[in-house]
């Protein structure tokens, strides 16, 4: 691990550890150390790691039928394709591989929508803060410039607005012309969970100026899809009705799949030839979506993901309030925000490593926690335990 030389590009700089073995909350290192987690994979592992049921899926379907060819019928994406579409209240979906594949899916058909209109430059309404992959198209997407820089990514494609702010929105709406959707995070991963300032009402205020611009409403459910706030979908949160919604992440609980879905003025862009994958929806990563969204459907996890993070929230904040720490998030994507200006530098470290706590930071001073959405009572103990600790050793 420590070699001089390593054959793979730096694009990241991983911490000094590597684990061996998962089992729901838990990693383990090689010399059985367990760790407990509460990143799982960054929102991917929701279910926990190596869920029997996902584990069980896989083994039985790597040794029958791994991938044919979307050239040919496949049952389990048809499977798949009903139990996400009708757990997220969409008409169809198209299966990509990854989160930014499925938002690239939803901007192509951002201008598509534009072309039919007759449009030269389509152009997307997108947030401050937001992220929403590494593509050439989503990372023009994506809000950080650090992500933008040096790749001469198409910027006047998006018009960036400050996220939870309708009336800038509708200012944009009037500045520009050929404007064809708007594209946001329910709750902003990695900007820093951030939520707007109205909560889910906000998804009805665009809902409203998309019906009546006639623009397509795009949500971005790649991190707080599929349970993680508990609901399948944040925007269930509202009674929005989005025209596209993509996700991935907890998709697969660790299999890489993506889907972008459609219903409303999207519902039919898409027609063959619009858009293609060789390995999307395969047999094997079909099956594995169904049984993720029969655990979800058939289990009380997601109503665990709610009880769980509100215990976590409300003891976290109780205990820590003096320190001038709060607390946001919903469900099992939960923020706890350090007041401006505290060094984490090394927060995640010392987590790691004095408490066997895995989690991450964003936006600069939050604590990002992601933990599995059927952790038990035992284990947000342990975790609040933990976490507060550290919290009080750095902020004394
Ligand atoms: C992680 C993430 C993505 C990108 O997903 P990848 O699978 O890494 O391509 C896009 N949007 C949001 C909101 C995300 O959290």
């Amino acid at each position: 691990m420590s070699a001089s030389h390593s054959y793979i590009m730096p694009t990241y700089s991983p911490q000094p550890i590597s684990f061996t073995r998962g089992e729901g909350s838990w990693l383990y290192t090689a010399d059985n150390t367990p760790y407990l987690d509460a990143l799982t994979g960054i929102a991917v592992c929701g279910l926990g790691h190596c869920h029997p049921k996902v584990t069980q899926a896989i083994q039985e379907q790597a040794a029958t039928l791994v991938h044919t060819s979307n050239l040919f019928q496949i049952e389990w994406q048809e499977k798949a394709a009903e139990a996400l579409c009708t757990a997220a209240g969409m008409d169809s979906v198209f299966f990509a591989n990854s989160g930014a594949e499925a938002n690239e899916a939803a901007l192509k058909m951002a201008r598509l929508y534009g072309h039919q209109k007759g449009y030269k430059k389509p152009k997307v309404i997108v947030m401050e803060k937001s992220f929403h992959g590494r593509t050439l198209l989503t990372v023009t997407a994506t809000a950080n410039p650090k992500a933008r820089e040096g790749f001469f990514t198409l910027d006047s494609d998006f018009i960036r607005v400050p996220f939870g702010d309708i009336e800038a929105i509708r200012q944009a709406a009037q500045d520009n012309e050929e404007v064809t959707a708007v594209l946001l995070e329910p709750i902003q991963g990695e900007g820093g969970l951030n939520t707007a300032k109205d909560g889910f009402a906000y998804l009805e205020q665009v809902q409203a100026l998309c019906d009546e611009q006639d623009w397509l409403f795009m949500i971005d459910e790649v991190q707080t899809g599929n349970g993680r706030t508990g609901k399948y979908f944040a925007f269930q949160h509202s009674n929005a009705k989005p025209d596209v919604v993509s996700t991935a992440k907890g998709l697969g609980n660790g299999f890489p799949i993506g889907a972008c879905m459609v219903r409303g003025r999207a519902r039919d862009l898409f027609q063959v030839g619009s858009h293609g994958s060789t390995y999307g929806g395969t047999p094997l990563g079909s099956r594995v979506v169904h049984t993720v969204y029969d655990v979800l459907s058939n289990t009380d996890i997601m109503q665990n993901a709610v009880t769980e993070g509100n215990y976590i929230q409300q003891t976290l904040s109780e205990e820590l309030k003096e320190l001038g720490v709060t607390t946001r998030g919903h469900g099992m994507m939960i923020g706890v925000v350090l007041p401006k200006g505290t060094d984490c530098g090394s927060f995640v470290d010392q987590a790691r490593d004095t408490e066997q706590l895995i989690l991450n930071i964003t936006g600069g001073h939050v604590i990002r926690l992601l933990p599995p959405l059927n952790m038990k009572r035992d284990e947000s103990d342990q975790l609040i335990e933990r976490l507060s600790r550290l919290i009080k050793a750095t902020l004394n």
